[in-house]
């Protein structure tokens, strides 16, 4: 049966995984210092880094020990809360600049509309902070594509590779399992939807990994482009 609601991955499905990588967080790791120096009065700043200050024990008028707390935390790729949400105003800044915008395969938009104007819901789910998702689809290259999805889930409702946070998926979503198609470029993020029942397709970008996928073997179904996905077949 078709699926009634499509959940999406960005990274390395909707969109090329160096554009997150190579573009926003290089752009943060550049801009965040500075950004921190000047806005540190405005409230929602003010709040990250009181927050951040409670948290770490540094105190709030060691502006510069922040700030390299901040930078280490990037470097190791560790997502704490004030980080997600301080990165977030820098990108945007970025983004309403014109500094960049939101890489998207021209496959993707398209499938998108079809499906939504099919009636079927869309949502994404990426490791970014659901604000972060609402920027990178309004700021796309194909223009503002907000508009598509129904709504977004981050990790608030559980990492990626967990079984949970597909069943807490399917709560929110508020459908039978077997309704819902899930599509990511890892596999390990599928075998969890999977377990709870989410039908799957497997988006392998040969843009991304260079894999052929006439020579991999996997219980989900493969693709290397949106347009190849055929519901009627799942
Ligand atoms: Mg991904």
């Amino acid at each position: 049966m078709k699926p009634i609601a499509i959940v999406t991955d960005i990274e390395g499905t909707t969109s090329s995984i160096r554009f997150v990588r190579d573009i926003l967080f290089v752009y943060a790791d550049q801009f965040l210092p500075d950004f921190i120096r000047k806005h540190k009065e405005e409230r929602d700043v003010a709040r990250q880094l009181r927050s951040l200050s409670e948290n770490t024990g540094i105190p709030l008028k060691n502006t510069e020990a922040l700030i390299e707390q901040l930078r280490k935390w990037m470097r190791e790729d560790n997502k704490s809360t004030e980080l997600k949400a301080l990165q977030g105003m820098v990108w945007e800044m970025g983004y309403q600049r014109g500094e960049y915008q939101a890489h998207i395969y021209p496959d993707v938009p398209d499938k998108l509309r079809e499906w939504q104007d099919a009636g079927i819901n869309l949502y994404v789910y990426s490791s970014g902070s659901e604000k972060a998702q609402r920027l990178f689809f309004r700021y796309s290259v194909f223009g503002d594509l907000r508009l598509l999805f129904a709504g977004h889930f981050d990790t608030s409702i559980g990492p990626k590779q967990d079984p949970q946070s597909y069943q807490n998926l399917v709560d929110w979503i508020a459908l039978p399992p077997a309704d819902i198609l899930f599509l990511s470029d890892v596999e390990a993020e599928l075998d969890a939807a999977a377990a709870v029942g989410i039908k799957t397709v497997w988006v392998l970008r040969p843009q991304e990994s260079g894999t052929d996928i006439t020579k991999l073997r996997s219980k989900h179904p493969m693709v290397t482009s949106f347009k190849d996905i055929n519901l009627e077949a799942l």
